[in-house]
């Protein structure tokens, strides 16, 4: 079928995006077009906002509308203690369990030479700097409980360990294969609660 220009670049813009197939492309199209112009406004302005807002922290390298971003400038947080995590929506999950209180370091992916991710792709370098310093006394390993998070983990601890850094690992309470980030706030506070020196 054939759409009128504008329309079928909307629906491939939507069709682009992470878990939209091809009919719900041309659904969200029509929903969209269906809109008050003002909603229809609001929802192009926001997108266009956040990308002109939100940046990578360049101290942990989470999400940010300043820099360094809140949690890093936070009085309130312990800087002795790093979670290194893969995504900013891991962070996010962790911050929800209210229990974790020091700072983070974001990995941006875990090791996965399949898909050919290596340490250069990840903020490995970045992570390494921040602990020259030795005023970080604990790194928690908190990639995802999956291959490549534990082998990131397992890299890390060894590239860490030597430093005379104590490196944790959060414990398997979270289920084998899962995404940390769609843990459940107690699950997650467990996890980190009984994390395991490596
Ligand atoms: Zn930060």
């Amino acid at each position: 079928m054939q759409y009128i220009a504008p329309l079928a670049n909307l629906i491939e813009q939507f069709r682009a995006l992470p878990g939209i197939g091809a009919k719900s492309a041309v659904r969200l199209a029509y929903h969209v077009l269906e809109m008050d112009k003002d909603k229809a406004t609001a929802l192009s302005k926001a997108i266009v906002e956040a990308k002109a807002k939100i940046s990578y922290c360049q101290t942990c390298f989470n999400l940010t509308d300043c820099n360094p971003c809140a949690i890093c400038q936070s009085p309130n947080r312990d800087r002795t203690v790093l979670c290194v995590m893969e995504e900013p929506r891991d962070v996010a999950a962790m911050e929800r369990t209210r229990e974790y209180k020091g700072l983070y370091h974001v990995l941006h992916g875990s090791l996965s030479p399949l898909e050919g991710i290596g340490p250069e792709e990840l903020r490995i370098k970045e992570l390494l700097v921040r602990l020259q310093d030795g005023s970080v006394k604990e790194v928690i390993m908190a990639s995802n409980p999956n291959v490549e998070g534990e082998a990131t983990a397992m890299y890390l601890a060894r590239l860490i360990q030597p430093l005379g850094v104590k490196v944790t690992r959060i414990a398997h309470g979270l289920p084998m294969g899962g995404d940390l980030e769609y843990a459940d706030e107690v699950t997650l506070s467990k996890a980190l609660e009984n994390r395991r020196e490596m």
